[in-house]
């Protein structure tokens, strides 16, 4: 293979360039607008910072944050310490540094958009508004709004979030994350450098109907519009059928990160997929091995996030014991620091959902243990 086009410089572009250029590969990533402030809470998990170091290691300004309260309106809020910190980035910077090392790797980057791919001989011909390139092979890290037709996930109806939120100029130290009975879905307040960003993502509502709830989540903690900027986006959020079916390779092309789908459903967590399916397809491309992407795709992560997606429907939609379950799980919060050493490693990532059940059965006792089960598995 001579030339790679990596469609897309978000993480999972930006990685796979850099993985493939420094292998000796001629690569060209084209993105319409290179380092950008992508509508993105930032945060970075320990599971992403301890197994891709760079990713902590550097001096791109960042927050770390060691403390989260979770709320609903009827239990008020529960705090988690976070033993193992979530790093929050703005998006422009965490872009910028990936990009920057990837060109460092050898990487040609191009600020222009990708019209349309088409087969050409044994490759692509890929047409940009700068004009056409021709290349062996294509990455395919277009995002959640991936517009080429011929490659990367197509999204059913129930397969995608409408994620929004503003950019506040306010500041705190800690994270807040807001729960609805019925709702699948959050709000969340993430503290970035110089102001914070106030989100909600969800399914099955407008995004005018989620606005409101998250406008109205604001105006009770008070946090003003004023001096906001306004952010609106699409998170992938496969259901269980589609982690089967999702387009992530084909003849010459590999998707990675949103564009083929690799967003945990219950979290909302990209980052560490983008980077991760970039780092995995990239060993495939460089061993010439990529008609196994899905298994070693499904063996790393995709199993587990098939499992988040039927746990979704549960945690968040499904009511038990007269209250929505994260009403409970806040109540557990506040009585068993076992249940709460668990939601600890979930959102440092070191829990999976695949093994949540026997450390449930493991860490907890008599009614907690009951209680968790019904809730998690
Ligand atoms: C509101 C919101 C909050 C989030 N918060 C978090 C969080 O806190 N932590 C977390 O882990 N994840 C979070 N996510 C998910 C995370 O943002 C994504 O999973 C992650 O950005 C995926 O990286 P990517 O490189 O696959 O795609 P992207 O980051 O979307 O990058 C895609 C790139 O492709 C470019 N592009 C697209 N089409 C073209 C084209 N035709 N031509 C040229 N360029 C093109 C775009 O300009 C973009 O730079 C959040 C998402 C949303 C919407």
């Amino acid at each position: 293979m001579k030339r790679v086009a990596v469609l897309g410089g978000g993480p999972a572009g930006a990685y796979a360039a850099e993985k493939l250029a420094t292998a000796g590969l001629d690569v060209v990533l084209l993105d319409e607008k290179l380092a950008w402030e992508k509508p993105c809470g930032g945060g970075l998990t320990y599971k992403a910072y301890s197994q891709y170091p760079f990713l902590i290691d550097n001096d791109t300004p960042k927050r770390i944050v060691t403390q989260t309260y979770l709320s609903t309106a009827s239990t008020g809020a529960a705090k988690l310490a976070l033993t193992k910190p979530l790093i929050i980035y703005s998006r422009m910077e965490l872009n910028q540094m990936l990009l920057r090392r990837a060109e460092a790797a050898g990487a040609q980057l191009e600020k222009t958009r990708v019209l349309e791919i088409g087969r050409k001989g044994h490759g692509w011909s890929v047409k940009t508004r700068a004009g056409k390139m021709d290349v062996d092979y294509c990455v395919v890290a277009t995002g959640a709004r991936n517009t080429l037709r011929e490659v990367g996930t197509q999204w059913a109806s129930g397969d995608t979030m409408i994620a929004l939120g503003y950019f506040v100029p306010s500041e705190q130290a800690h994270i807040d994350l807001e729960f609805f009975a019925g709702f699948e879905g959050y709000i969340w307040v993430f503290p970035r450098n110089g102001h914070l960003s106030a989100g909600i993502c969800g399914k099955g509502e407008s995004a005018q109907s989620l606005r409101a709830r998250l406008e109205l989540y604001m105006a009770k903690k008070g946090l003003s519009l004023a001096g906001a900027t306004f952010y609106g986006h699409v998170l992938p959020s496969l259901q269980k059928p589609a982690w089967k079916t999702n387009r992530v390779s084909g003849d010459k092309w590999i998707a990675v990160g949103d564009a083929a789908g690799l967003v945990d459903p219950i979290t909302g967590e990209g980052l560490y997929y983008a980077v991760r399916s970039a780092d995995i397809a990239t060993g495939l491309i460089l061993a010439g091995q990529t008609v196994d992407y899905r298994a070693r795709l499904r063996s790393d992560f995709t199993d587990d996030l098939e499992l988040a997606s039927r746990l979704a429907k549960r945690l968040f939609r499904e009511s038990f014991l007269c209250g929505s379950v994260p009403e409970r799980m806040i109540q557990f919060m506040r009585r068993s620091p076992a249940f709460c050493e668990i939601l600890q490693d979930l959102f440092a990532g070191t829990q999976n959902y695949l093994d949540l059940k026997a450390r449930l059965k493991r860490s907890l006792r008599g009614t907690f243990q009951e209680v968790a089960f019904h809730l998690f598995s």
